[in-house]
């Protein structure tokens, strides 16, 4: 498939379209998912569009058509055309892999370098920025409202961290600059999805701040949020964005690990690096994946054998 392909090639007799992004919904994933949703709305009102996500974090709740998104995939529903958007693997999309499965026609839209195309048709590109961005080359431009613009705006913004990690590209910046100007009110979308913080959000990223530890020569740092620390602040791991990034730009840091207790022994990992170390290698070795300086996985055991596992493979990468 080309990069020219628009996504009314796919809508050829289709009348009932299905879509899923992956679990633990992030900004690029809520984006993606409403902002294809919104402009299919608008622009093709006859068709009948169910959009399965999680439960999306509060922060997303104002963006058009939030209040539409089902979180049940507990009913049978058959679609003639189901879409995911920034899903490396069908794991990712949870229980709305079975709707996936029963499709006539299957679409896959992303742009993680870990995924290795899993529908009848896979436009992924890993050079984009953000599946927001590689959305918009399939869109008309002339058909995006403010409200479709404001979602793709906001997954581009929150995956290349407010345009600085290495993912951004001339055409990140270019689209971005279209996106603005539908009139989209771009501050409010940085300041309240991105940089807002809730008291015990702040609170969280102290502690864990404050418990960071700094290894392999100041390399490398982690730090670990317990389950006892979900009840005492009563929080979800929802309340947890930003505090990899913080550990990442700790002065001298190359690799932030960043882990939050799943279970008795099981810690879903959050990944990061700043030059050198290719962390999506990593995070697809214990089964993960992501980008190669943003990634992700789940791993058993101890906080001691999770770090003294990732720490074997760090060793292969650094100097
Ligand atoms: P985060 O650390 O923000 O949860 O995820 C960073 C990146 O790694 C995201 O692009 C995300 O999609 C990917 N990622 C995180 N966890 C996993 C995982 O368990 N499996 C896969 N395949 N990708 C993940
Ligand atoms: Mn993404």
């Amino acid at each position: 498939m080309t990069k020219m392909s628009k996504i009314t090639d796919f809508l050829d007799g289709v009348n009932v379209i299905g879509m899923a992004g992956h679990i633990r919904p992030d900004g690029d994933c809520v984006g993606s998912c409403l902002g294809l949703y919104t402009y299919l709305k608008n622009n093709f009102p006859d068709k009948e569009i169910d959009l399965y996500l999680e439960e999306i974090p509060d922060k997303f709740d104002n963006l058009k058509y939030a209040s539409e998104i089902i979180n049940d995939t507990s009913a049978d529903k058959h679609y003639d055309l189901f879409i995911t958007l920034d899903a490396s693997d069908l794991e990712r999309i949870g229980g709305a892999v079975k709707y996936f499965n029963n499709a006539d026609k299957t679409l896959c839209i992303d742009h993680h370098v870990s995924n290795k195309g899993f529908a009848d048709t896979n436009i992924i590109e890993p050079e984009s920025s953000s599946a927001c961005e590689t959305l918009f080359f399939l869109l008309d431009e002339d058909k995006i409202n403010v409200d479709v613009a404001t979602d793709l705006y906001l997954g581009i913004i929150h995956d290349s961290g407010v345009f600085k990690y290495s993912c951004t590209s001339l055409r990140t910046m270019t689209t971005a600059g279209k996106l603005m100007e539908k009139g989209i009110p771009f501050t409010d979308i940085i300041d309240d999805t991105f940089y807002t913080k809730t008291y015990v959000q702040n609170q969280i990223m102290g502690r864990a701040l404050m418990e960071s530890v700094l290894f392999y020569e100041g390399q490398c740092i982690f730090s670990v949020v317990k389950s006892d620390e979900f009840e005492f602040y009563n929080i979800t791991s929802k309340d947890l964005d930003g505090i990899v990034e913080q550990l990442r730009i700790t002065k001298g840091v190359e690799v932030a690990i960043f882990l939050y207790q799943t279970n008795e022994l099981e810690y879903k990992i959050s990944l990061r690096s700043k030059n050198k170390v290719d962390v999506s290698a990593i995070a697809s070795y214990f089964g993960g994946g992501g980008h190669v300086r943003a990634a992700g996985c789940t791993m058993h055991g101890t906080v001691y054998d999770v770090i003294n596992n990732i720490s074997e493979r760090l060793a292969l990468q650094l100097d």
